[in-house]
Parts: C-alpha cells; structure tokens; sequence
C-alpha cells in the first residue's frame, strides 16, 4: 500500500495556506486526501475551521517554541513554506526570514524520516527588488525568466533559498521547489498582502461615505498589462512540483497565465460594491495614495462591520494599503511561464474569473458587505 502523503503547511492562514488547507485534505486532490497539518502563529480563526486539517499554533520566529511543537510531526512527508514577516530594512528582513525558514527545517529535517520534498514560496521581488525598499532600479527587463541572475541588492528571497538550498543536503533524496507568484489574489483577512481584500475594503469604504472609486495608482497600472496569481492556482503549483518528479530541485513563476488591464477590473469591483466607477484621473505627478486616503477611516470602517454584521475586524487588518500603493502605482512587470509549462504544469485561471471569485469568497464569509444595492 501506498505511503499517505503527510503535508506540514507553514503559513496556514495566509492566502496560499488558506487554499492549501482547503485543497490538499480533498479525495480528487493529486496524492489526496492528504493528511495535513497547519501552523500559524495566532489562535485558529473562525474562517480556517471549515478544513479537516490538524491546526498548530506556533511562532516559528521562536527557536524554543518550534523545538517544543514541532517534533511530534514526525509522519511529515512534504513541507509547503508560504510565510514571511516584515522589518523596516531588507536587512532585517533577510535576517529575521531567514530565521523563520531555518527554525522550522532544522527542526522537521532530523525528526521526519519520510520526508521528501520542500516547496518553498518566494515571489516576484526576486527579479525585481527587495520587498521593502522597492527599488526598481536594477530590475530585469521582461518578462521575467527564471534564470535571470540575483540582482545585486539585500533580499530574503535570496537569503531564504541558500537555506533552502543547504538545509536539503542534510537528508539523501530529499528534494525542493521554489515558488515565485506576481500579485496574489486570494482569501486571507490575516494577510499582510492581501490586495483583493485591500481594495473591496476602499470599495465598500467609497459605497460608504457616497465617494466615487477612483483609482489610486499610475497611468501605467490603469492602462498597461498586469497579471496576478490566484491562491488556488499557486496551490496545485506546489502540489504538482511536490509529486512530479519532472519539477524537482527547481524554481519556477507562477502566475495565471494570462494578463487584465486595471481600468476592466476597476468597472468589475465598482459593480460589485454599488459605486460609481470612477477612473484615472490625476495630474501628472499627483500620486493619491490609499496610505494617505484611508489613514482616518478606521471609524468608518467599525460602522461598516457593525452595521452589515461582518467578521469583526479593524481596519489595519483588512485594508493594506502600504500593498496596494506599491502595486498600483508601478507598472506590473510580467513574467512568463514557459518554464512551468515546459516541465508539465498546464493550469491556468481567467484573471477576472478569479478577481470576482475572491470577492465573493470575501463577501460570502462576512469579512466586506455584500449589500450592492445603491
Ligand atoms: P500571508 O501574509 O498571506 O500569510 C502568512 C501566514 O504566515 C499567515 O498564516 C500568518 O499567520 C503566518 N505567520 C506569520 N508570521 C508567522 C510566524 N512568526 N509564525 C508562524 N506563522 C506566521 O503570506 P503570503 O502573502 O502568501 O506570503 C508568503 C510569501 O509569498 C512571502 O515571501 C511573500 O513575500 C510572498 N508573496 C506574496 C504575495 C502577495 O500578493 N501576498 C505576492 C508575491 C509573493
């Protein structure tokens, strides 16, 4: 008989995470139904409860916490690493990143005998800049490939895979995958890059006040291409390179593999909040930014969830817009599948599908109103 494929998700509240934990437990799901545990550092919310998953509270920035919870986990065969936490500088950020990665691997790693293989989750800031700086400058032209070089600058993406990349040696035949998404577009309120949920928030806020929903970013974000990758699909990616043995040992993009323009997307969520559609309006130069826009609405925002009975939350939870600005106000740089495709991965989603999945999913578990009526 067949070894059941135990997975461990690191991050399991997150917008990858969230849709692992639906995914993997499923009888249809590749080398399913899964047995799988999930960690995340908060107490398990309501909205994860649904998924017949083993849910670990840990911290796995503390060494002594993941010595403590992790080592009974020992059936573990497959690990899927989509977490992070921010610092101030990239080179905190490499530093703390890197702890989180190598706590949890030095741990799993000598207690799993039938471990396999790791996915680890990075992005697109790989060929771009480092996550908190944003500097575009040095970026790579695209679309991006994967085997473009490191760009010379701190990042923990880089920091993260040499980890990675070290740790595995420590056991004979186990193998690794590194996940690089654009823009995700999923369903976590305890995301800290939750840009679906940011802007149905600004959505319901505009619904709220009687604002027309203008569109805080560029020229550039409103007109040219963009592309995202949704949770779900980001999910069979890694389930794919964890069984196939064709997309071992290798990084691979993962985006929907299509492309959406802003200004559509923009008509699709003012639709579905009942607002009027507003558009691209700034002068040259003017950069309306949410940050600066939303920084008093936390009142608002409090009305709006008392009086439409959603998931009691604050604003700062929900409405990220430090996210939103970085990513509406540059132009998207795509990237290509070529890579994925060439080694056996086919899926794919319709970017707007996936936009008004998600929406729906938000309004559906009561974290933004569903109410369209003007
Ligand atoms: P997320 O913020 O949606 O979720 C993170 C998860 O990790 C949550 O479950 C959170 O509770 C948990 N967590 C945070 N700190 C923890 C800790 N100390 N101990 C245990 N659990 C902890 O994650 P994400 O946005 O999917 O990010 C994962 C990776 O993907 C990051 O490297 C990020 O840069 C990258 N990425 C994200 C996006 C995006 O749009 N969100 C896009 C491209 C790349």
């Amino acid at each position: 008989q067949q070894q059941q494929c135990v997975a461990l998700i690191v991050g399991v509240t997150g917008l990858v995470g969230n849709s692992l934990a639906e995914m993997l437990p499923l009888s249809d799901t590749p080398g399913g139904p899964w047995k799988v545990y999930g960690v995340a550092r908060r107490p398990r919310p309501s909205w994860n409860e649904d998924h017949p998953i083993n849910y670990i509270s840990c911290d796995v920035s503390n060494t002594a916490e993941v010595e403590a919870k992790l080592p009974p986990l020992s059936d573990v065969t497959h690990i899927f690493y989509a977490t992070w936490t921010s610092r101030s500088s990239e080179e905190e950020n490499c530093e703390a990143n890197g702890k989180m990665l190598k706590n949890v691997l030095d741990t799993m790693i000598p207690n799993c005998p039938n471990l396999k293989h790791i996915c680890l989750q990075t992005g697109r800031f790989h060929y771009v800049a480092s996550v908190v700086d944003w500097k575009i400058n040095g970026s790579h032209d695209t679309p991006l490939t994967e085997d473009l070089p490191r760009l010379n600058t701190n990042n923990f993406y880089y920091t993260q895979e040499d980890i990675l990349l070290e740790e595995v040696k420590r056991k004979e035949g186990l193998t690794w995958s590194v996940h690089r998404p654009g823009t995700i577009f999923g369903f976590s309120p305890y995301s800290m890059m939750n840009l679906v949920g940011t802007l149905c928030v600004y959505a319901a806020i505009c619904k709220q006040e009687g604002a027309v929903l203008r569109f805080p970013g560029c020229k550039g974000a409103w007109d040219g291409y963009s592309d995202c990758a949704d949770a779900d699909l980001i999910a069979e990616h890694y389930i794919w390179a964890a069984l196939d043995p064709h997309a071992k040992n290798q990084s691979f993009n993962v985006s929907n593999g299509d492309v959406f323009k802003w200004k559509h997307l923009w008509k699709v969520l003012a639709e579905q909040f009942g607002v009027e559609c507003g558009g691209y309006e700034y002068e040259e130069g003017q950069q309306v930014r949410l940050q600066d826009v939303m920084k008093d609405k936390g009142p608002v925002w409090d009305k709006i969830v008392r009086e439409n009975g959603l998931s009691n939350t604050k604003l700062e939870d929900v409405g990220k817009w430090w996210f939103s600005d970085t990513i509406l106000w540059n132009e998207c740089r795509l990237d290509s599948m070529n890579k994925s495709k060439e080694h056996g991965f086919l899926g794919f989603r319709n970017s707007k599908n996936c936009f008004l999945y998600w929406i729906h999913k938000l309004k559906a578990y009561k974290i933004v109103p569903s109410s369209t009526i003007s």
